[in-house]
């Protein structure tokens, strides 16, 4: 569909992971008045609706997604069916049902339980700032074949985890400035440079609002499967702890979660 000038620029204000949620909500209210391209008015009649009736398109809970299945060349993991699997597992809670319990007043977006996956530590969709964020993550290690010294892996690193020293064989690898992109692995020409683990790293409790608060890291790379787990693992906490629709991180605050990590083993890094 069509759309006009200021409605396109409306559009590139709305955050770029809820864009093509908000695209196709006020295409939706564009056809329902009849009309074949999209205006501007068609944007704020779909805010307006979306404000005075925000209790319908609540779900309880929000699953998004960095753009790297679309094909970012920067995707550190290519598991496709991890956000829908996901999906299955929150549609099986009902938290729109609990949170209806537990909130006093009308349900507003920020009482959803939210996660966010990005497939690479650039981390696009903002996963430090949702109940669970999701980071695809490639660590490197050096192996055994003889380095070149040509200089790739340190040009292509940007947190200068790498350096290669006059006399040294091999790069030095700074392990606490790695933040797990994977890039050097898949530059280097000699497989000096090999993964040494892939997978996920998982972030608890973090929000906005008038409290902000940046998700605490869990120790370790999980698998998806690891992620699953844990995901219902902190569902669990999440229903038996909230007193009033609290955030997930209010909740670690007051009952922190306990990780038995025989239920979710955890690659220890
Ligand atoms: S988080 Fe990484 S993979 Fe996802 S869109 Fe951003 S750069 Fe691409
Ligand atoms: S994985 Fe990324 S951050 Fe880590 S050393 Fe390689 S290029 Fe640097
Ligand atoms: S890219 Fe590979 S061969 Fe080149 S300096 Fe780095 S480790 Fe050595």
């Amino acid at each position: 569909m069509e759309w006009g000038k200021e409605a396109k620029q409306a559009l590139l204000r709305v955050p770029f992971f809820v864009r093509n949620r908000v695209r196709k909500r006020v295409e939706e209210e564009a056809i329902s008045q009849g009309a074949t391209s999209v205006e501007l008015r068609h944007v704020g009649s779909c805010r307006q609706k979306f404000l005075t009736d925000m209790e319908s398109d609540i779900e309880g809970y929000q699953v998004e997604q960095c753009f790297g299945p679309s094909g970012c060349s920067n995707r550190v993991l290519k598991n496709d069916d991890l956000a829908a699997r996901l999906e299955t597992i929150f549609m099986r809670r009902n938290l729109k049902e609990f949170l209806r319990e537990k909130v006093a007043g009308p349900l507003r977006m920020h009482h959803q339980f939210r996660v966010s996956i990005s497939d690479c530590p650039n981390a696009c969709s903002r996963p430090q700032i949702v109940d669970i964020g999701i980071i695809g993550c490639r660590q490197p290690m050096i192996d055994g074949e003889i380095c070149s010294e040509c200089g790739t892996c340190v040009e292509v690193c940007k947190e200068q985890a790498l350096a290669l020293e006059p006399g040294g064989n091999f790069p030095n690898l700074a392990r606490d400035k790695c933040v797990g992109c994977g890039q050097c692995i898949d530059v280097c020409p000699t497989g000096t440079l090999q993964e040494s683990l892939s997978g996920y790293r998982v972030l608890l409790g973090g929000k906005l609002g008038r409290h902000p608060q940046l998700g605490a890291e869990l120790p370790g790379i999980y698998s998806a499967q690891q992620v699953l787990t844990l995901v219902n693992y902190c569902l669990d906490h999440y229903l038996n702890y909230n007193l009033s629709g609290e955030r997930f991180g209010e909740i670690l605050r007051r009952k922190p979660l306990t990780i038995d990590m025989k239920g979710v083993p955890c690659n220890k890094q």
